[in-house]
């Protein structure tokens, strides 16, 4: 089949409701990995629905115990067509959030696989089944049509990555061997715009952190004690105050990157507009340097005192949850020894310093000069009849650094799904013509691989 055919066996597939009958399957299953979830459902997500499809595929299959106790189990296929060619690693995630039925509207349930017009509706649609569906099918579609790839794939499924990817940098680290390649291609997250593919090459890291005035036991009474007493609150609020400035630009010299190089720019300058206020972040960048190009300080929450009834009192403590998100460039290991020093010279030795709960995400970036960035830009432009928006990273958060670090993979994202999917919340669905555009052009792009796998 040449590339023409394919692209239309591939639109085929979903106008036909093929990729629709085969979603509601992986829906309907109730691969939840939080707290309402249950194992034998993580386990029957790989044990009944991929281990047969990709059986069939003519791939090896093997489940696998996660490596931590009480964690998820993890699935490595791999179809191996010959020693010279080049190996492809697909991820994906089976696992979902929570369903939360009652947050849905009606006529919608979060394991039943609802259309309505252009959206199909259900819990993990977009976050992560279509996803790795999508590319699954797009391999399978090649095997049936040519009769093989011409590549080696290798896919790799976890069903933890709804909480933190519990095991899998311990499982990647052990089963280094099997999952080497030569790129990892993998689909998560949204597009940037609706109608135009998006590809980036990692992510950006997460850390979060407490800030903690804790002065004394107990309230004492604002009359007798104001003005006597220091007041937590003002403190906490004043150091805050030394991170950033008014509009929230970072003043702490190792939190601000240096990886914003000309070509990082060149390529964030094409993109699309994005919602912002225009008096807010670093006042030198664009929007699009801002979110993919910058790191950032938040403060996600904050308390002293009862709020919903305050006291005549000045509060022992004050506390806040902060967090940065943060681009290739930042030292991780020095994030918080870098806030410390800062509060420190600042005058706020009393500013406790204490690490927040679950693990910090690696900043990750690939080059998007990279010989398969390009090559993948080239196939996503041949397949759509545009230019895809080219990030260097995601501005959210991904376990990327197992696949850049652990495995030393170049790695590719091509998500097939759009901003206001409603992932993590009620009422998620994914777009059918991003499914549509998503399947064709992931199709296109193994053909591509597989007629220049010599020089890849
Ligand atoms: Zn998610």
């Amino acid at each position: 089949m040449d590339r023409v055919q394919v692209i239309e066996a591939a639109g085929d597939y979903v106008d036909s409701g093929g990729l629709e009958a085969d979603l509601g399957r992986l829906v309907a299953r109730r691969s939840v990995s939080q707290s309402e979830g249950r194992w034998e459902e993580l386990q029957a997500y790989l044990e009944k629905e991929m281990q047969p499809l990709l059986l069939s595929m003519g791939f090896s299959v093997e489940i696998f115990d996660n490596p931590r106790e009480g964690g998820a189990p993890l699935l490595i296929a791999n179809r191996i067509e010959g020693e010279g060619l080049p190996t492809v690693l697909v991820y994906g995630h089976g696992d979902v959030c929570n369903g939360e039925a009652h947050r849905w509207r009606e006529g919608l349930e979060p394991f039943r696989l609802t259309r309505e017009d252009d959206k199909l509706y259900g819990r993990g649609t977009a976050d992560n089944k279509i996803q790795h569906l999508i590319n699954i099918k797009a391999l399978e579609l090649l095997i049936r049509k040519n009769g093989r790839l011409g590549f080696n794939a290798k896919i790799i499924l976890e069903m933890a990555e709804e909480t933190g990817s519990f095991g899998l940098r311990e499982f990647f680290k052990a089963n280094r061997d099997r999952l080497l390649a030569d790129v990892l291609i993998a689909s998560d997250g949204p597009r940037l715009a609706i109608d135009t593919p998006t590809m980036f090459m990692g992510s950006r890291g997460g850390m979060s952190f407490n800030l903690i005035v804790n002065l004394r036991d107990g309230d004492h009474h604002s009359g007798n004690f104001g003005g006597l007493l220091a007041d937590p609150a003002i403190i906490l609020a004043q150091a805050i105050a030394t991170i950033t400035d008014a509009r929230g630009q970072i003043k702490i010299a190792e939190w601000r990157p240096t990886s914003l190089t000309p070509d990082i720019r060149a390529v964030l300058r094409d993109l699309p507009p994005r919602r912002h206020d225009a008096d807010w972040g670093e006042s030198d960048l664009t929007p699009s340097e801002r979110v993919f190009g910058w790191n950032s300080f938040a403060v996600l929450a904050l308390s002293s005192g009862n709020i919903d009834a305050p006291q005549n009192a000045i509060s022992g403590s004050a506390r806040a949850t902060c967090q940065l998100r943060f681009v290739v460039g930042t030292d991780i290991d020095n994030i918080i020894p870098a806030l410390r020093r800062h509060l420190d010279a600042n005058g706020f030795p009393m500013v406790e310093v204490r690490a927040a709960r679950g693990e910090a995400f690696q900043a990750t970036r690939f080059s998007p000069d990279h010989p398969w960035v390009r090559f993948v830009e080239q196939s996503l432009t041949r397949s759509a009849g545009r230019r895809p928006h080219v990030l260097p990273n995601l501005a959210g958060s991904l376990p990327n650094d197992a696949f850049t670090e652990i495995l030393g993979l170049p790695t590719i994202w091509i998500p097939h799904s759009y901003a206001e999917c409603g992932q993590h919340g009620p009422n998620e669905h994914v777009l059918i013509p991003i499914a549509r555009e998503g399947m064709q052009v992931m199709t296109a792009l193994f053909l591509d691989i597989a007629e220049n796998a010599a020089s890849l």
